[in-house]
């Protein structure tokens, strides 16, 4: 990777800086990077007030790869993963070469083009017209080149996640592989118990051997409340969009003349086509033109609308004329324009309003003033001062907050700042936190609220004087002054009850029902926690993690295990009474890993065995929540339950379900019932859950129909986060889960927290999507939020913004550390505003605007018919690309789709959001897959909803074997399949080896140790550790790819025209899918179609 640091003047807080995360770390001072300036933490030393020496526990620096355990390596292996870049490639998709396609209009302002009647891209050549003036040139060249992988990601859909059901059902050798994972079918345990079956069977009955007392609940601990509340906040859209600078109109479409299909460079531009052409021409009544071959029509998605392909309107005589994909705006090659304009520099916080990198383009932040891209994006970095412009324009104005996000080694961790006693400064009036854009005055004895504008005094231990530009001269002593991000000690008056929180705990809650036992599942975590227990989340160097754990086994009952490092062997204790849970043992129950090591040793040898005959297939589910809820309050401590379960809760029992599985329902008004839980019995759960601070992470094993929608509700509103393995077996599944587990045990956590986020005056935030709870309107609340979570808010204005002083964002986090400090996170973002369009059309991220959209979609499911969400995507696209065609693109031909050059992925992107399994499943798609995706969208970051929505395929023999980096990839199409080639697709789920039938034989020896392209075992799912260079480096690359990923994603080999590719070519996502979801050629047609309504 190529990060350049230019030495850069920095300020005191250099670049290198602790870190929090991994398992050691330095403390200030002797900072070994060397470009820290000599004096850089002097302040902090000082006589000063705030920064003590005192190594504060959170600040380290490791990142999280640092001394991880095993598995844990999983950052970066080529050096390059984690943020994953690919150096530069050369390979270039498409045929248009880089130079010459440019030929604009040169008078266009946003570059818009001519007739052609569809998209307008950059690289497209133009057919006619003045050469590109220079400035629009630069601007497309900009960023061609380069070969990078692409992230952008589509929602498969068509084929479910599963197998395609004739081979999963028939070998059993692929059950699993499927996405998702779905069920082979039958797989039944020996008892009938299946769903519905209540039986009753003595709760002891199991009870392993050295079941000792079995204390009656002395105290009935407290019930469960019934439920109902409402869980997600939420309402519509209507957001506000974005813009970029960089703003080169979308290229034209380009006509071919009919027959001709363009690839390669296009010559000379083509004699002017009148918008009338045959082919092309985009009728009124909406028909589109001819559509690509093999996509016949597009039918019914979107409802009125006429068909797109073939459409009933007037008859088209010429055979249709395919639109060239070519001419089309390609992910592929504005990601790798953005690798090339923007991956080499450092990107500089300094300036308000700036749009950062792509999240593709691997680049080093510097704070300067404004929280790092890592942690807030936003959908425009220029909001129109007006409600009634972001009316007009309808870009949604929203920011994407990963309020814990883990950074690259070489950027540095929020500064920790203690204040003492006094705790830190705040605004009198609306409480927000000093940071760098508050003003001081009268000579540094006041301060003007830069949210509020209120004046507040300067507390006496902070007076400072001010230079003469009106700065405090300790300004670049002091992070909150001089920095976007940052963290203040928190004092006891941010601790609940006035205490300081003790150390989190962590309990283990293993399901040792049949299934559970009879698929290995319990032997595999037992043995494994066994050594992971070791690598707890620990802080500030400390030698060994301040967090306890406990263990808990269930299946119809409850058996707590007494673990105390003065036993000489595990006592357990068996709950029977589900109804009203307690907890047996206090001392004894939550203990230090290496003070109880041999006790819990024993305790996970003995498991197994203790189960090992079981017959019980039973499970409750809400009461083993409830249990571990009551053990950290018994504890008084905020913590983790790690929940490993198998089947529907149909024992009798708070929070039993019922199989309501129903896919007659989808298309129908009630498909909304399938994403919503069956019970508020598990919103009432939820809600005593974030009030302890007790974040649950479950992690399921079903064989059938779980009932995922309703089982998620507790990991989802306390912050946690749901893993689904599908009819798991070990020899299949055993590396994904470790690889998860392990991950997930050892990631830095923020427990009992609650998040705010203050703005200035003229916009607030309306609306909140995620995984959290939220009590009030403005406070989100979130039991457990880690490092991988993010919090996606929307703003609307409630008043004029000036486009002088911008609006300015600061997200407060309040939570308790992995070694049980208290602190507050504090993330500040100054905007642009503006008073004409386009300059919120030009500095506006479509990835990020894909995120909002997809999350808001999401939630949409929950209380309107799938249909109607979707039309509301697509008009919501129209509004926002018609009101650019009508206020900031130059006039042309109605014929011609122009798009604002930052949003001119934005139909390519939505399309897939569209066909998506969440809202347009394929018959493949469990009712389980589609609650499991739509949850986890739900707390996706912006990177992982533009490689989920679109795949990433990565062609691996076109680039020399000895090249380091990633190889570029190409576009999610079928057409763009070599069969002489082998490809690796990924989503940040899914992984696939694609191997076309051309193959050279001996590519297939390299990487298969097999002779001919037949021998290769379809659905294999680890390749061969072969001895030569290919070998090497297309796993090498899979380890790259998956370190990139925050789930493991299990590799699944797919040889062309066999059965599996049909699940492969799910995620070929700018093809039409088997559920009817639209290609991009049609949807872009279709898209064109509903702008020209609009404007006419
Ligand atoms: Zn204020």
């Amino acid at each position: 990777m190529n990060v350049n640091q230019s030495a850069p003047p920095v300020p005191p807080f250099g670049q290198p800086q602790p870190v929090y995360t991994g398992y050691h770390q330095s403390s200030y001072g002797g900072q070994p990077g060397s470009t820290a300036p000599p004096t850089p933490y002097g302040a902090y030393n000082g006589p000063v007030p705030g920064y003590q020496q005192t190594p504060l526990p959170g600040v380290s620096r490791a990142p999280p790869s640092s001394e991880a355990p095993p598995a844990s390596t999983a950052q970066a292996p080529c050096g390059q993963a984690a943020y994953g870049q690919f150096g530069q490639g050369d390979v270039q998709n498409g045929p248009s070469s880089t130079v010459q396609m440019q030929r604009f209009p040169g008078s266009q302002p946003f570059g818009s083009v001519p007739l052609a009647p569809v998209v307008s891209q950059p690289t497209v050549l133009q057919p006619y017209g003045p050469p590109p003036t220079s400035a629009q040139v630069t601007a497309q060249l900009a960023g061609m080149q380069i070969g990078g992988a692409v992230a952008p990601a589509l929602p498969p859909v068509g084929l479910g996640y599963g197998p395609p059901t004739s081979l999963a059902s028939a070998s059993g050798s692929y059950p699993n592989s499927g996405l998702y994972g779905s069920y082979p079918q039958g797989q039944a345990p020996p008892l009938s118990q299946a769903q519905g079956h209540l039986g009753a069977q003595p709760p002891q009955r199991s009870a392993p051997p050295q079941a000792s007392g079995f204390t009656s609940p002395a105290s009935g601990g407290p019930r469960m409340p019934s439920m109902t509340g409402p869980l997600l906040p939420g309402q519509g859209f209507g957001g506000p969009s974005v813009s970029q600078p960089n703003h080169v109109s979308s290229p034209p479409p380009q006509a071919l003349p009919p027959g001709t299909q363009m690839t390669g460079p296009p010559g000379p531009p083509p004699p002017m086509h009148s918008s009338q052409q045959p082919g092309y021409q985009l009728q009124q009544n909406g028909s589109f033109g001819p559509v690509r071959g093999p996509q016949p029509n597009y039918g019914s998605p979107y409802p009125g609308a006429p068909t797109f392909g073939s459409q009933p309107g007037p008859p088209q005589p010429l055979p249709p004329k395919r639109l060239d994909p070519d001419a089309i705006p390609s992910p592929i090659q504005v990601i790798e324009d953005d690798r090339n304009n923007r991956g080499s520099e450092p990107f500089v916080t300094g300036v308000r309003g700036q749009v950062p990198p792509l999240v593709t383009t691997n680049f080093l932040v510097k704070d300067q003033g404004n929280a790092s891209p890592r942690y807030i994006r936003c959908t425009s970095y220029n909001i129109p001062c007006t409600s009634d412009m972001a009316k007009q324009a309808q870009v949604p104005l929203a920011a994407v907050i990963k309020p814990l996000a883990r950074l690259p080694p070489e950027e540095a961790s929020p500064y920790v700042v203690d204040h003492g006693e006094s705790g830190p400064l705040r605004c009198n009036r609306c409480k927000a936190y000093m940071c760098p854009f508050m003003q001081f005055v009268e000579g540094g004895r006041r301060f003007q609220c830069c949210f509020c504008s209120c004046i507040n005094d300067v507390p006496p231990q902070y007076f400072q004087h001010l230079d003469h530009t009106g700065k405090r001269v300790d300004a670049y002593d002091r992070p909150e002054l001089s920095l976007g991000s940052y963290e203040f000690l928190a004092t006891v008056d941010y601790c609940k009850n006035n205490k300081f929180p003790s150390p989190p705990a962590f309990i283990f809650m293993i399901d040792v029902s049949y299934n559970a036992i009879r698929s290995g599942l319990v032997r595999l975590l037992c043995e494994e926690l066994k050594s992971l227990l070791d690598f707890l989340p620990r802080e500030g160097g400390a030698e060994e993690s301040a967090i306890r754990v406990g263990f808990v086994t269930y299946n119809k009952v409850l058996h707590f295990y007494n673990v105390k490092s003065s036993l000489a062997q595990p006592q357990m204790m068996v709950v029977s009474d589900v109804a009203d849970m307690f907890v047996p043992l206090l001392d004894g129950f939550l203990v230090n890993v290496s003070e109880s090591r041999a006790v819990i040793t024993s305790l996970l040898d003995q498991i197994p065995e203790m189960f090992a005959d079981t017959r019980e297939t039973e499970t409750v589910f809400a009461p083993v929540i409830q249990a571990g809820m009551e053990a950290l309050k018994a504890a008084e401590c905020a913590g983790k339950l790690f929940l490993f379960h198998t089947s529907l809760p149909i024992a009798e029992a708070p929070g039993k379900l019922k199989n309501r599985d129903d896919r007659k329902l989808i298309n129908t008004d009630k498909e909304k019932t399938l994403f919503q839980p069956q019970t508020g019995a598990y919103q009432t759960l939820a809600k005593e859950c974030v009030a302890q601070g007790c974040c649950v992470d479950l992690f399921l094993f079903p064989n059938q129909y779980v009932d995922v929608a309703t089982l998620s509700v507790v990991p989802q509103l306390t912050g946690g986060s749901v893993y689904k393995y599908a009819c798991f077996q070990v020899e299949n599944d055993q590396e994904r889960f470790l690889s998860d587990l392990r991950r997930d045990v050892q990631k830095v956590v923020g427990f009992d927290a609650v998040m705010r986020v203050r703005t200035s005056t003229g916009i607030r935030a309306v609306d909140f999507f995620g995984a959290f709870y939220m009590s009030n309107t403005t406070d989100v609340e979130l039991a457990g939020l880690d490092g991988d979570k993010t919090v996606t808010v929307e703003f609307k204005h409630d008043d004029r913004l000036n486009e002088e002083s911008g609006a300015l964002l600061q997200c407060a986090l309040l939570y308790t550390s992995c070694a049980g400090q208290r602190r507050l996170r504090i993330h500040n973002l100054a905007l642009n505003c503006c008073t004409q369009l386009a300059d919120l059309y030009r500095n506006c991220e479509t990835d990020t605007l894909i995120n909002y959209m997809a999350k808001f979609a999401y939630r949409g499911v929950l209380n309107s018919p799938v249909k109607t969400v979707r039309d509301t995507l697509i008009t919501q696209c129209a509004q926002i690309l018609a009101c650019y065609r009508k206020n900031c693109a130059s006039p042309s031909s109605a014929g011609q789709l122009i798009l604002p050059e930052c949003m001119k992925l934005l139909p390519v992107y939505l399309n897939c959001v569209l066909k998506s399994d969440v809202l347009q499943p394929g018959a493949e798609v469990t009712t389980d897959d589609r609650a499991y995706v739509r949850q986890l969208v739900t707390s996706m970051d912006v990177a992982e909803t533009n490689v989920f929505f679109y795949p990433r395929l990565l062609p691996l023999t076109k680039s020399p074997i000895e090249s380091a980096t990633e190889p570029p990839a190409v576009r999610a199409s079928e057409e763009r399949l070599s069969n002489g080639d082998i490809y690796l697709l990924e989503n940040g789920l899914n992984l696939f080896l694609w191997v076309g039938a051309s193959v050279q034989q001996g590519v297939v020896q390299s990487l298969f140790s097999v002779s001919s392209f037949s021998q290769i075992t379809s659905g294999l799912s680890v390749l061969p550790v072969l001895d030569n260079p290919l070998s090497k480096k297309v796993r090498g690359l899979i380890d790259s790819l998956r370190a990139q990923r925050s789930r493991y994603m299990k590799l699944i080999v797919v040889k062309q025209e066999d059965k599996l590719e049909m699940l492969f070519k799910h995620f070929l996502v700018e093809d039409k899918s088997l559920s009817g979801g639209a290609s991009y050629v049609d949807f872009l047609c279709h898209m064109h179609k509903e702008i020209r309504q609009l404007l006419s």
